[in-house]
């Protein structure tokens, strides 16, 4: 029998969400709502799925391997060059780009915990080191983050806004933080909800960037734009970094309809709007109605919100899922106490609402 790595044979698998379909089979329910993983509740733009349609004849062929048509429309959206852009198989597959690329065997990454789970499996499976450095109350702790950098470290990821708390780190922070990391450690700041921030606090990562910081920031048309299950997510930088991890990726590994999809969804601003709105009015409505039952939660910046129970006779965080699951509502248990629920549409955050006031 072939061999494996005790780092690979140890990786405890990411656990996605349970699909709507096996839930109501196992539970024999209909009609379930599912607020755990972040999607956008109002799905898709119709102008991507208008030219997803017309470009499925085209999948004989390969997709363009340097994605021009949605670099070019990324790089004016933005501001920035072509050749600062990868794209990827979802922001993802560059977070394991980048590992791939910078992390040798025994290197270290910097991480937050809790955050973004991907980061410490792919870390270990590229048999680099997570250096986990805890929250406080929620928010990355930059001083101690910076503190953990040593000569191992190569890669410091601050999740902005962070997954699964929702809370963001901000301007003065973080030029705090960068003017303490050495030149030749990359910061990647994954902002895969950068979209739905509305805080003037956040820091403008593309300005950074100008100035010459040693980062990189990771977006994705997974969330506010409603592609999660085409794949699609960009990494921009400067030119060499890019260069390197052009060199790293497959050549084809954006595929056709995400790349198509993409370009039509970065020019349909009124579903852009749409989307931010709808996040507003249900993050006012749930932080309100957590507020009227006396629960903790972490103010938001993205379109998900972290809430826990505190009483010593309160059911657990487990229970309260299981409870929800019942009643067809299916949102996120993160260990402990501690509970993630994604903004939905204003019937499924009050159908959530509801089923949890009949549990606490
Ligand atoms: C959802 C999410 C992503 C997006 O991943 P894709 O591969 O682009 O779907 C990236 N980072 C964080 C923290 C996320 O929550």
């Amino acid at each position: 029998m072939i061999k494996v790595s005790k780092d690979i044979s140890q990786i405890k698998p990411y656990s996605p969400g349970k699909p709507i379909a096996e839930l109501e089979r196992e539970l024999g329910i209909m009609d379930s709502i599912k607020l755990a993983s972040n999607e956008n509740p109002l799905g898709p733009s119709k102008k991507a799925l208008h030219a997803i349609r017309k470009a499925l004849k085209e999948v004989g062929r390969y997709p363009d391997g340097a994605g021009f048509s949605l670099k070019d429309a990324l790089a004016s959206h933005y501001k920035v060059e072509q050749n600062q852009i990868v794209l990827g198989n979802g922001s993802n597959e560059i977070i394991e780009l980048l590992i791939r690329t910078f992390v040798m065997p025994g290197d270290e990454v910097v991480i937050a915990h809790p955050s973004f789970s991907v980061y410490r499996l792919i870390v270990q499976a590229g048999h680099g080191k997570s250096v986990e450095v805890p929250l406080i109350e929620g928010v990355h702790d930059l001083p101690r983050m910076a503190k953990a950098v040593t000569e191992k470290t190569k890669l410091v990821f601050v999740c902005n806004p962070n997954n699964p708390t929702g809370t963001i780190v901000g301007k003065s922070e973080v030029d705090a933080f960068l003017s303490k990391i050495p030149k030749d450690v990359l910061v990647v700041f994954d902002e895969a909800y950068a979209e739905y921030v509305t805080d003037e606090n956040y820091p403008d990562a593309f300005s950074l960037l100008r100035k010459g910081a040693p980062i990189i920031l990771l977006r994705t048309f997974s969330k506010i734009y409603g592609l999660a299950g085409l794949r699609i997510g960009y990494g921009i930088s400067h030119p060499k970094i890019i260069g390197y991890l052009n060199r790293v990726r497959q050549p084809f590994n954006s595929n056709l309809p995400a790349q198509v999809g993409a370009l039509a969804a970065l020019s349909d601003e009124g579903h852009f709007q749409d989307s931010r709105a709808m996040n507003e009015k249900g993050k006012r409505y749930l932080s309100r109605q957590f507020d009227l039952m006396g629960l903790s939660y972490f103010p938001s910046q993205a379109n998900f919100i972290y809430f826990y129970l505190q009483g010593k006779s309160s059911p657990t965080g487990a229970q309260i899922q299981n409870a929800l699951l019942k009643q067809g509502v299916i949102i996120r248990h993160l260990g402990g106490p501690s509970l993630r629920v994604t903004i939905g549409r204003q019937h499924e955050n009050k159908r959530f609402i509801n089923a949890l006031r009949c549990i606490i």
